[in-house]
């Protein structure tokens, strides 16, 4: 008999990544409606002093795999321990962060226990009747979004992109169980040496932990269009974001891009400039606290999701309220 809510927290040279958290938060309400616990599972080396701290964010017991082999992410070692930890415990679902290491390994284990998987799930949900896990996902280039269910096989398993899902407010005073799962290792799961890791310096940027994102579609114009919205960025503390068309014109870099092919956004305040409003980009960051759109076209989709709806053109309006900032901060210090 299946049981239990699992998610897959991962985590980068002991660091816990913050998908995780938010997926515990998801499994809060899953396992609620089923009746049943939420269970972390922390894979690496050394990690098992990290596992306490997930019962703050959700998880009443925490399965650890802590061995040498598991130091850095590879997909074999990672999918045998995996499978045994779910061939011993048997959730009933299981959830992963639809990070580059999710989306290589959740698609393995799914195929080695054979289950279902649904990916980049932007919903999920209990069936109170029949108990089934509903994960909904945009299908058709975004145009429906599609429930999907897997009746049949066990873990019915999901990823979700970060930013989709909260975490809740950490609660120090919640305790559970660590248990400790090892696996046996043997040469021939290291089908892969890794020989060198070289980490990227100051290339990539995590846009969705900021807490301010000053987002810039076609209607910037140019790369240099962009030059305003990071000095606008920078005023408010934030991080300078696109849609997709301003990515694909090579005017920013892709890892900036918010929507459905890009990232899942959920800051304090979106400032949209120049942006439409596509349905694929309004995916992205809908859930945004506050958002102000400033587009020349009143009619823009953007400006019915906007809180603040500035018709205008965006080459006036940025560098106004960008000064506008910089003067309320000087009289502010
Ligand atoms: P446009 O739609 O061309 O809008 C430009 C806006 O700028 C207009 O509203 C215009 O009025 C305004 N404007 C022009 N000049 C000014 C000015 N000077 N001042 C103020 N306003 C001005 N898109 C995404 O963003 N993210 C995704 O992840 C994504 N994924 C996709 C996945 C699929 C499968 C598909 C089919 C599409 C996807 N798209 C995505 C593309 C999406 O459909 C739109 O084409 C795209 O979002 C449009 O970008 P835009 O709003 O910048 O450009």
């Amino acid at each position: 008999m299946n049981k239990d809510v699992y998610v897959v927290v991962e985590q980068r040279g002991g660091c816990i990544e913050k998908v995780g958290c938010e997926l515990l938060g998801k499994a809060l309400d899953l396992a609620a409606a089923l009746d049943q616990r939420v269970v972390a599972v922390l894979l690496g080396d050394g990690v098992r002093q990290k596992a306490e701290n997930l019962f703050a964010y959700g998880a009443s017991e925490v399965v650890v795999v802590d061995d040498p082999v598991l130091k850095e992410y590879t997909t074999e070692p990672y999918t045998k321990a995996l499978v045994s930890v779910i061939e011993t415990f048997k959730p009933e679902i299981m959830l992963f962060g639809a990070t580059f290491i999710g989306r290589d390994l959740a698609p393995r284990v799914a195929a080695r226990i054979h289950t279902g998987l649904t990916a980049d799930c932007t919903g999920l949900d209990i069936d109170p009747e029949s108990r089934l896990l509903l994960m909904t996902r945009p299908a058709f280039g975004g145009n429906i979004m599609a429930t999907i269910v897997c009746r049949e096989y066990r873990p019915q398993m999901a990823t979700v992109r970060p930013g989709v899902m909260q975490a809740i407010l950490p609660d120090a005073s919640r305790g559970g169980k660590v248990i400790a799962h090892p696996v046996a290792f043997s040469p021939v799961d290291m089908n892969v040496e890794i020989l060198k890791i070289t980490a990227e310096v100051g290339r990539s940027v995590d846009i969705t932990a900021a807490e301010v994102i000053v987002s810039g579609g076609l209607g910037v114009g140019s790369a240099q269009g962009y030059q305003p919205l990071r000095e606008l960025a920078a005023a408010l503390g934030g991080e300078v974001a696109a849609s997709r068309a301003g990515v694909d014109k090579g005017w920013i870099d892709r890892d900036r891009q918010v929507g459905q092919t890009g990232k899942t956004v959920r800051p304090r305040l979106y400032l949209a400039f120049g942006i439409s409003g596509a349905i694929q980009h309004l995916a992205g960051m809908e859930d945004s606290d506050i958002i102000i759109a400033v587009n020349k076209d009143a009619d823009a989709p953007i400006m019915s999701v906007a809180d603040l709806a500035v018709v205008g053109d965006l080459r006036e309006v940025v560098p106004k309220l960008t000064r506008a900032i910089q003067k309320y901060k000087e009289q502010e210090a």
